[in-house]
């Protein structure tokens, strides 16, 4: 048998993931491509231990992916002009490569500058520099109106604004500086973690409640007047002190020119093999827009939970073809996460999003083991993946 070269675009989470499931399912002779315009990796949901101080510098959370060479992966340092996905061929800034498999794990981009007005004023939450600037504002926070704003959906890993809240009242409470302080959250959703179903959303108010964080749902952002230090809704207005914001996301355009997006901008995917409409082409995590397969018209969420999923049954269907075994899988649509919700603690959702006639995600409130649980799987996964 000749070897087979499978080319993964992107090594963020779900490429690295599917890279490091065919290493181990395949022989040497077949070659695993990652094409990665950064020289290395890290693990978004450490801004949380960034805000809480627990991680001093993102370096400790990041790895340099010219260690994947170690486990006889490939990768090209090269930042992805144009794919073609008839041919499975992509040119890069550094040349042309063709493979037998494709499997595209270019994530979302974030667009601050897409809403005028954030760049100036907002503290960016899913920069890991942005956390470090979050916790040191709030280590000198004298009181105001903190107002975290998501500004439209979807966007990546849905709890990260909820923890934020949690996480600025926590750490406000521990200074003593909580009394005067209002916390307030404006998302386009109609409640927290909407795709999840209702159970999630209804802790989460509950949670916002007892914590005296405001939530205001239904609130697109329009622009930020840095001015006057006001955030413009589609409808309506609201006044800040310290802005934290979840940029707008959306797919790399280069998904787009190359016909792979539909109406909602991002990739569809057969729902159980994450085949795209060309054979042999597969998309996994942030860039797929999976609609649930019951009437609630949501889609899954974007989190690496499902990336890595997606990532170990794209693996495995590949491998079973090329050494044409029966070892085929199916992705069922059933995943968890952790919601961390300040005072060290941490509340574990899990359940199926592909159920009838609405998602089965059931939550379990917060503990200081779920919390010393995420940390053990979030090691565990740096560790994996580079
Ligand atoms: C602050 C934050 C906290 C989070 N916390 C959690 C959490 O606790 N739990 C959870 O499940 N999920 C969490 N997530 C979501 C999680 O990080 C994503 O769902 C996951 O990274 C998706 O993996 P991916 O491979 O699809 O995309 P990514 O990990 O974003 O990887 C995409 C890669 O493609 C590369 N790329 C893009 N365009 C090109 C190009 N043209 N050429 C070359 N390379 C390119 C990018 O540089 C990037 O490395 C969090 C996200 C954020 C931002």
């Amino acid at each position: 048998m000749t070897g087979k070269k499978v080319l993964i675009l992107g090594g963020g989470f779900g490429g690295l993931a599917a890279a490091q499931h065919l290493r181990r399912l395949l022989p040497p002779e077949h070659r695993i491509v990652v094409i990665e315009k950064k020289t290395n990796f890290y693990l978004n949901a450490f801004n949380m231990q960034l805000i809480s101080g627990e991680m001093k510098d993102p370096c400790e959370g990041q790895r340099e992916l010219s260690e994947l060479g170690r486990k006889d992966i490939d990768w090209v340092h090269a930042e992805i002009d144009r794919i073609d996905p008839a041919s499975k061929r992509v040119h890069t800034s550094t040349g042309i490569l063709e493979g037998d498999y494709m499997v595209i794990a270019l994530g979302a981009d974030k667009r601050p500058e897409a809403i005028p007005g954030f760049t100036e004023s907002a503290i960016n939450l899913y920069e890991a520099s942005g956390a470090v600037q979050l916790r040191e504002v709030l280590q000198n926070f004298h009181g105001g109106r903190i107002v975290i704003i998501c500004c439209t959906t979807p966007f990546s890993c849905p709890g990260a604004p909820y923890e934020a809240a949690f996480l600025t009242d926590s750490i406000l409470r521990g200074r003593q500086a909580r009394n005067t302080a209002e916390i307030h959250l404006y998302t386009p959703e109609p409640r927290p973690l909407p795709s999840t179903g209702t159970v999630m959303g209804e802790g989460v108010l509950a949670m916002f409640k007892e914590r005296n964080i405001e939530f205001h749902p239904q609130q697109k952002t329009r622009r930020i007047d840095s001015n006057a230090r006001k955030v413009i809704f589609e409808a309506g207005e609201a006044s800040f002190d310290l802005l934290v914001g979840v940029p707008p996301h959306a797919a790399p355009r280069i998904a787009k020119d190359a016909g792979l997006t539909d109406e909602t901008g991002w990739i569809p995917v057969d729902l159980r093999v994450l085949e795209t409409r060309f054979a042999g082409v597969f998309a996994i995590g942030d860039i797929t827009s999976i609609r649930q397969p019951n009437p609630t018209g949501f889609f899954l969420p974007k989190a690496w939970v499902f990336a890595d999923e997606e990532a170990r049954i794209v693996a495995r269907n590949i491998a079973s073809e090329i050494l044409a075994d029966a070892n085929a899988s199916k992705f069922d649509g059933t995943g968890s996460c952790y919601l961390e919700t300040g005072d060290e603690m941490a509340a574990y959702g899990s359940g199926s999003f592909y159920s009838y006639p609405a998602p089965r995600v059931y939550m379990e409130p917060p503990s200081k083991h779920f919390l010393k649980e995420r940390r053990e799987l979030e090691r565990e996964r740096l560790e994996a993946l580079v």
